[in-house]
């Protein structure tokens, strides 16, 4: 008879590298501090994805970790053009179910856990098949999650009339509450299938046997004690919460790009990097002010830049594979390279960014709050420039500005609505970059050893994660007794 004689995760990965990413670092973790073996599943849309190089960035993974990339999943038929980007990976990772079950079948013992991120929680119906522990990992904050478990739970009129009529803060018991213009999109379009998504997702994740948040106690303590309280959150207290985070990348050891090369000659904390994360992009009309504005701040930059949409939206982030982009250049100010080619290095389409918010020489982060780059920046003690742009990434820079948090700078405008000018976007740099005294700084350089102490063993989120190793030792016991019989 084969028994598995590790706890043997399955995790399964919602298309976009910022959903691959975390999953990838948590099934490491658990692989190289818990005694594990893992394996990760990847819903793609591409056939392309494993070739393209920023996957194999990513590459490679420890012993023990098996990455599979299911066929790629086709939902031409199911949408229309209107259909929300968030709503087509809902259909994908349902259409994903059957190649996931069958991957599933086919090996000689089913796996010990699966693990699944927000979007693929219908998969847990099948960890119950194979008697299989079922976790959720939240790839954002504790404040998403308790959010999300609240909404279904809320009456109608208070989301419709309260918080989108009336523009009113949707109370969370226990928790920060939600500002309107920070709001995401299911809540506002509650005609649209992407809310009845949510909702389901919301119902979804209290029937785990565990939550994973990739959050420490140290930075969401009280949202995480709100999680805890029947009184406060309802259901959710009957459900675990394990903050394990922040898991993020390490810098690539040795990996010595351009980029890398260049700030190795920058001064100390003197260069903002700018970036909107694995596919985030500007209008034509704000990529151009934002470029003055960086001119203009007479401060050191590095600048991920892409060419600009029409409009904002999340396309990019999710079939984003590392194209090149040739044309970038033709949509910045005449002359601005010229210019500016002693201060400021602009590098097409994707950089190396845990190595570069690592760099002794990076001073702030000009970010569009995705929660990777937000733990990244924390990890590094950067402060950053809140620009969010979709998804929730308006809460993350709710919380990380100065009432919360207190790492980042906020622009008045919202970036999606209006546009944020080239003198604020100076004033905003300089404040980060010139001021090394500032409260900001202080505070995320505080936070960069509290997230360390998290993870080393015996701090809080590693006790997390052992606490579901526990758990997993316990059922592997019992499947290898059954099999044994
Ligand atoms: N990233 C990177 N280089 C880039 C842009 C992004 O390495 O040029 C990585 C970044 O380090 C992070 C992820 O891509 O780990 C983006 O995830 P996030 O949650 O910040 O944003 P999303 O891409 O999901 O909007």
């Amino acid at each position: 008879q084969y028994l598995n004689t590790r706890p043997h995760a399955a995790l399964l990965a919602s298309p976009g590298l910022g959903h691959l990413i975390p999953i990838l670092e948590l099934a490491k973790r658990l692989v190289s501090s818990h005694g594990f073996q893992a394996t990760v599943f990847v819903v793609t849309t591409d056939s392309s994805l494993s070739k393209s190089p920023i996957f194999k960035e990513l590459l490679p993974v420890p012993d023990q970790l098996n990455l599979v990339l299911l066929p790629p999943v086709d939902i031409s038929n199911l949408i229309t053009p209107s259909t929300l980007i968030l709503t087509q990976l809902a259909i994908m990772m349902r259409e994903a179910l059957p190649s996931f079950r069958s991957q599933i079948l086919a090996m000689k013992i089913p796996p010990t856990a699966l693990i699944v991120d927000l979007f693929g929680t219908e998969a847990m119906s099948i960890a119950e098949d194979f008697n299989m522990l079922k976790y959720v990992f939240i790839t954002s904050t504790a404040w998403f999650l308790a959010l999300t478990m609240h909404v279904p739970t809320v009456d109608d009129g208070v989301i419709e009339d309260d918080h989108v009529k009336n523009r009113r803060p949707l109370l969370i018991p226990g928790c920060m509450s939600l500002p309107f213009e920070d709001t995401i999109e299911p809540l506002l379009l509650r005609n649209d299938p992407i809310y009845v998504e949510y909702l389901r997702m919301g119902l979804n994740i209290p029937t785990a046997d565990g939550i994973l948040v990739n959050t420490w106690q140290g930075l969401e303590s009280s949202t995480l004690l709100a999680l805890k309280d029947t009184k406060k959150l309802g259901k959710a207290n009957q459900v675990p919460v394990y903050p394990v985070g922040p898991l993020v990348r390490a810098a690539k050891p040795g990996a010595r790009s351009e980029v890398l090369c260049w700030l190795d000659e920058q001064p100390s904390e003197s260069v903002i990097y700018v970036s909107f994360g694995s596919g985030g992009t500007l209008s034509a009309k704000q990529t151009i002010e934002l470029a003055w504005g960086l001119e203009s701040s007479k401060q050191r930059f590095v600048w991920v830049i892409r060419p600009p949409t029409v409009d904002n939206d999340a396309a990019g982030a999710l079939f984003q594979t590392g194209r090149g982009c040739n044309d970038f250049l033709s949509f910045l100010p005449d002359g601005f390279l010229t210019r500016t080619s002693n201060m400021g290095l602009v590098v097409p389409q994707w950089a190396p960014q845990t190595g570069i918010l690592s760099h002794p020489s990076i001073g702030g982060f000009l970010s569009h709050c995705g929660w990777n780059s937000t733990l990244e920046s924390l990890a590094s003690g950067v402060p950053m420039i809140a620009w969010p742009l979709y998804a929730e990434q308006k809460m993350n820079a709710a919380m990380l500005t100065d009432d919360h948090i207190g790492v980042a700078i906020r622009s008045k405008a919202s970036p999606t609505e209006d546009l944020v000018t080239r003198e604020e976007i100076e004033t905003m740099v300089r404040k980060i970059i010139e001021d090394k005294g500032d409260s900001r700084r202080i505070r995320a350089k505080s936070l960069q050893s509290s997230a360390e102490k998290a993870l080393r063993k015996g701090g809080s989120s590693y006790n997390s994660l052992s606490q579901v190793a526990n758990d997993c030792e316990i059922r592997l016991r019992y499947l290898n007794s059954r099999i044994q019989g």
